[in-house]
């Protein structure tokens, strides 16, 4: 007892729901410290991403993304996890750790009873879905690799299938748009984000370099709707192969005039959020893009790929500024989309795990077990 009671005060970790701070080994020790209790614990520590270039959106500018990493032990085997926070969606180190403070998993012998941990960790409290998320993803990875399997098989899906994944070109000078069409030369598809007065400068630039096709996300930017169906048939023109949120998402009716008279398909990103979400965007979107860190994890974001199929409606998964956690976790999911929006980690200088990798553009999908990633 006396030499847990050390290792504790030296690594500065707490058992229960615990914080680690420090450096990453200590994972690997808790791991042998917990091994063999029978008992799912939750540790967790706070982590900064670095951009390599400072994203600009149609409302905001930053450098850096905060993410909380997890690790969920259970006999000895680790599943791993990620919240990642962009200010714009309201949640942030403070928030994610507070939450997690409150998730007791020691209730649970059984990490397979996924739907009663879920249902248990998302009725702590509302919102806090990146939070959630980071336990998500975690218990998936711990109970892949207790099956010994990823969870594209587990959920039947054909790797083969995977879908190009976009690189994104945020809002800047015309010099720094064609320096970043540069860096996406091995990629097949460019989603280019919108949304401000330059939007015919941002297409125009990037077409004198590349006939690539483009998506753009205007992040709810266009106001009129008579203005977004010109725009519309404009970048219909000029190749682009959807359009994202294109009006706030409160503007229902406005978004759906919009779908039924765009020559190109819309997608709803800000207005999805979770499963209840997916039939109210039905009619309004002709698909959605679903986010584990909007959606709390991969168990919903399986829900909601499975009714917006129903649907008939188009599947984009996308994502956050995230590590290769969050992304190769997303990553399980894409053989069954029809787009992906996976570039997170490429933004990022401070990576801290290897998994799914992009081949030509492509998503692949590796045979490691869970959500398929080690750290590095
Ligand atoms: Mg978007």
């Amino acid at each position: 007892m006396h030499s847990r009671r050390d290792f504790i005060k030296k690594t500065g970790l707490v058992t229960g729901a615990t914080m680690v701070t420090g450096s990453s080994n200590v994972f690997a020790q808790a791991a042998s410290e917990w091994a063999g209790k029978g008992k799912l614990q939750l540790s967790y520590k706070p982590y900064t991403l670095q951009l390599k270039h400072a994203f600009n959106l149609a409302t905001s500018s930053r450098t850096t993304t905060p993410v909380v990493l997890t690790q969920l032990a259970y006999n000895g085997i680790i599943g791993y996890g990620e919240a990642s926070m962009p200010p714009y969606l309201g949640e942030s180190h403070e928030t994610v750790l507070k939450f997690l403070a409150k998730v007791d998993l020691s209730r649970f012998e059984d990490p397979f009873q996924m739907e009663k941990i879920l249902d248990y960790v998302d009725g702590i409290e509302e919102g806090n879905k990146a939070a959630k998320a980071s336990v998500d993803i975690a218990l998936h990875d711990l109970v892949g690799k207790m099956m010994k399997q990823p969870w594209y098989k587990i959920w039947g899906f054909d790797p083969a299938n995977t879908p190009n994944t976009s690189f994104t070109i945020g809002i800047d000078t015309p010099e720094v748009v064609r320096q970043k069409v540069k860096e996406a030369d091995p990629y097949k598809i460019l989603k280019v984000k919108l949304g401000r007065d330059t939007d015919k400068l941002m297409i125009e630039t990037i077409r004198e370099m590349t006939d690539k096709p483009l998506c753009v996300d205007i992040n709810q930017g266009w106001t009129d709707r008579k203005m977004a169906l010109d725009m519309a048939h404009w970048l219909h023109e000029k190749g682009i192969v959807f359009l994202e949120q294109p009006m706030p998402k409160e503007r229902i009716d406005d978004n759906a005039w919009l779908t039924e008279n765009s020559p190109i398909p819309t997608i709803g990103d800000e207005a999805v959020q979770r499963l209840d979400d997916v039939l109210k965007a039905h009619k309004v979107y002709s698909g959605i893009n679903i986010k584990l860190m909007k959606c709390t994890g991969m168990r919903e974001a399986h829900k909601m790929l499975t009714l917006g199929r129903a649907l008939d409606m188009k599947i984009m998964i996308g994502c956050m500024t995230e590590t290769s956690c969050a992304i190769s976790a997303a990553a399980q999911l894409s053989p069954m989309t029809d787009w992906a929006d996976l570039d997170g980690a490429l933004l990022i200088s401070n990576d801290v795990y290897t998994g799914t990798t992009i081949k030509d553009g492509k998503v692949m999908l590796n045979d490691k077990p869970g959500i398929g990633i080690q750290k590095i």
